[in-house]
């Protein structure tokens, strides 16, 4: 009986395996914190990304807008290959800088940690960062003045 309990409690276990990593994500992207609270005065914000390479050997390419009101400070891509595993990319870092720098256009390149079967995954994906910034609330604006 109780055999048979464990049993049915691992299974469930390897099926929520992928909702497990879905809410490890989510608890990530609840503790960062808010992106307008870094940046206050950015206004849009758009990622174009191309992976390529790995064992998926056609080029990917998409777009996101990110809803910049409450996105979290946190740049998590997944990688785009069904097979792999662990994988994705991290660019956090190389995003936060560019927009605290109130940059409007730059790019970045990440390779993906993960594993297709024994082998390291390879894939690697290219971010087309697009920004765009409010006027800072409290500087004047010359010739704006009554
Ligand atoms: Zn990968």
């Amino acid at each position: 009986m109780v055999t048979l309990k464990k049993t049915v409690m691992m299974s469930r276990n390897l099926r929520t395996e992928a909702a497990q990593r879905f809410a490890e994500r989510r608890r990530r992207e609840d503790e960062a914190p808010r992106l307008l609270d870094l940046v206050p005065s950015l206004a849009t914000l758009r990622l174009e990304m191309r992976s390529r390479g790995g064992s998926v050997n056609a080029e990917a390419r998409h777009a996101r807008i990110v809803v910049v009101d409450r996105a979290p400070a946190l740049f998590a891509l997944k990688c785009d290959d069904p097979t792999c595993r662990g994988g994705g990319y991290d660019v956090t870092a190389p995003i936060m800088s560019g927009l605290l720098a109130a940059t409007t256009s730059f790019d970045m390149e990440d390779t993906c940690r993960g594993t297709v079967g024994e082998a390291a995954c390879g894939r690697s994906v290219r971010v087309h960062v697009t920004a765009t910034y409010r006027d800072p609330p409290f500087s004047p604006r010359p010739g704006r003045r009554p």
